[in-house]
């Protein structure tokens, strides 16, 4: 293709707002699939997406578009994940475009992530086209949020196109100016090869799969392509497009976006961000790359079967291929045995994650309650990073701890701001400032430890807003705080895995709502279990779970036959996700009751 007639561009906006309903019209306009083959989402493939509504991974799709000008142009369009906890993976597709459709659904107008957004458009260079979308709803209201757009952000919206991804109105509109108004990639074919790899995935039969945008050159089958950083080299086997099915072609050339296979099995090899060149006509320098993300929220994963452990270690490193952001490294348990600790960019990612570990490679897994990274400064002068709470010294060692602190903007109609006010000083929050972003909606600016946010922040604040508010945050550095490690005892033994680190004031509190919520969660066992809440030696709360009576099925004679059998199956379920700690036995969720104890 002439690369005058190449356009790269992504889809962005809040979570919602018609993203992938928009890409599945514009896919269905364009042809790329048949009426057949159409289905609601086509590029959320994921199951997990599908279930979820929600976009995880970008996708990378190529169209051919006869325009009104009479020149037939080639669209690589790239769709991005809406929420906040994958920010990473918008900026890797944004390197790979010159343009950007920033959706905005015309009744909720402009979101906190519409905003995140679109400065990682502009910190691109991208050129960036607004599209009003759901303007078939009642409650649209295109020129009021036409106004936000250039008033909030600063962009000039009199062409803003009104649309209804739902009904198919606008997109023939879209098109014209994704054709008009985004520039053609630039590029040289002569130069040596520069491909910027921004995902990939592994494939059974093909090896590592690479998704490239070709910046300069040309790469095609029988190429010896090197990876610049790590050094690798290998003979591409076959280059292709998305159509959106993978489909073989002759050659990728500069401003083109497709995939790579060279059977490539060491899967740490090709790394996301890192730059393709030619081997026997290299280039000197490699393409800027990504900022790493560095992951916010640790919890250990352990097998339920011990014996599953290699399956494990292998479906990790093959996760880690396509998501960048995923960190793991060995760790031990005396409650849990051998597992790993994971790093995740927050909360979703991790259920993501823990989720595809089950469903992609049948694992059965414990998680343990997540943790922030705190700074331990111990008396001896040096600093430690923990993200184990098990692992913090002991506190005669320590001279003081610190914790992440997140700058968090909240965007709600303002009814709703005592409430989120109130939520934020309970999160130990910092009041910054209050904007309105017009008569009816303000803007909240908070500094709150970023533990707070991981607690079950989000569900409490779109509790207390009916689901109007939405927020985002970014690090800002670490602060000192009166932290204490809050240790459980079973049967009179600390469980390394439930301890967790907790600010003074709230550890009484707390400790004594999770020993109440640990008494619910454990099962009777055939002795009586005290539970135990300790900071240090001094023990601050205390349960005790009754020992069994001799049948649980007791209970149920006289009734019917079906209740009984739901109870014996209930059982068997619960058998899947029980780690036996010590003496006891300890379902899933009691490690993650620290999180719901508010
Ligand atoms: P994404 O999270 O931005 O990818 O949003 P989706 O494309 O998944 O859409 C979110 C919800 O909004 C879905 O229930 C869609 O059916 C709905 N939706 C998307 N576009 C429109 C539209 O133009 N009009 C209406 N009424 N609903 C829409
Ligand atoms: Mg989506």
């Amino acid at each position: 293709s002439d690369i005058a007639r190449v356009r790269n561009f992504s889809i962005i906006a809040h979570i919602d707002h018609g993203k992938s309903t928009l890409a599945d019209r514009i896919l269905e306009y364009t042809g790329a699939l048949s009426a057949r083959e159409m289905h609601e989402q086509v590029l959320d493939q994921m199951d997990l997406e599908r279930e979820r509504g929600i976009t995880i991974k970008l996708q990378a799709v190529r169209l051919t578009y006869p325009a009104d000008d009479g020149q037939v142009y080639t669209l690589n369009l790239i769709d991005t994940p809406g929420h906040v906890d994958f920010t990473y993976e918008v900026s890797r597709s944004l390197a790979a475009c010159e343009g950007a459709l920033l959706v905005v659904d015309a009744a909720q107008g402009i979101e906190a992530q519409t905003l995140a957004n679109v400065y990682l458009a502009l910190e691109n260079n991208l050129e960036i086209i607004p599209v009003i979308n759901k303007i078939d709803l009642p409650s649209a209201d295109p020129e009021r949020v036409r106004g936000e757009i250039e008033r909030v952000i600063g962009l000039d919206a009199s062409d803003a196109v009104l649309a209804s991804a739902k009904a198919g109105i606008g997109v023939h509109e879209i098109l014209e100016q994704i054709v008009s108004k985004i520039p053609a990639p630039t590029g040289d074919l002569q130069r040596p090869l520069k491909a910027l790899i921004f995902d990939s995935h592994y494939d059974a039969y093909k090896g590592a799969i690479v998704y490239v945008r070709v910046v300069d050159g040309v790469i095609a089958p029988g190429v010896r392509m090197r990876m610049m950083a790590t050094g690798a080299e290998y003979e591409v086997v076959e280059v292709g497009v998305f159509r959106p099915r993978m489909t073989a072609v002759d050659e990728l050339r500069a401003g083109d976006v497709g995939y790579v296979a060279a059977a490539i099995k060491t899967v740490r090899d090709t790394r996301v961000g890192d730059t393709i060149t030619n081997a026997d006509y290299p280039a000197s320098e490699p393409l800027p790359g990504y900022r790493r993300m560095n992951p916010m929220v640790f919890c250990g994963l352990y097998p339920v079967d011990s014996s599953d452990y290699p399956l494990l270690r292998e479906a990790l490193l093959r996760l880690e291929l396509n998501d960048a952001a995923l960190r793991y490294e060995p760790e031990t348990s005396s409650a849990l045995g051998f597992g790993f600790r994971c790093g995740f960019l927050g909360l979703l990612h991790m259920e993501i994650i823990q989720e595809r570990l089950e469903r992609e490679y049948g694992l059965t897994l414990i998680t343990t309650a997540p943790s922030v990274v705190y700074h331990v400064y111990l008396t001896n002068h040096s600093m430690v990073e923990i993200d184990n709470p098990s692992l913090l010294p002991e506190s005669n060692q320590i001279e003081r701890i610190e914790e992440p602190y997140v700058k968090a903007s909240i965007m709600t109609p303002k009814d709703f701001v005592g409430n989120v006010m109130e939520l934020c000083q309970e999160k130990r929050g910092a009041f910054i400032d209050m904007q309105y972003l017009d008569e009816t909606r303000v803007t909240l600016l908070y500094e709150l430890p970023l533990t707070e946010i991981v607690y079950d922040f989000f569900d409490r604040l779109k509790s207390g807003t009916k689901g109007y508010a939405s927020f985002d945050y970014e690090l800002i550095g670490y602060r000192p705080s009166q932290l204490v490690k809050l240790d459980i005892l079973l049967n009179g033994d600390v469980v390394d895995a439930l301890s967790f680190i907790v600010h003074r004031d709230k550890a009484y509190q707390r400790g004594k709502l999770l020993c109440e919520k640990l008494k619910d969660l454990i099962p009777q066992q055939m002795f009586e279990v005290p539970i135990q809440a300790a900071i240090g030696n001094k023990v601050i709360a205390r349960e005790t779970i009754r020992a069994m009576r001799k049948n649980v099925l007791a209970k149920c004679y006289g009734g019917d036959i079906t209740r009984k059998r739901k109870l014996l199956e209930k059982q068997k379920e619960g058998k899947k996700r029980m780690k036996q700690v010590g003496n006891v036995e300890v379902p899933q969720e009691a490690f993650m009751a620290v999180l719901k104890i508010d």
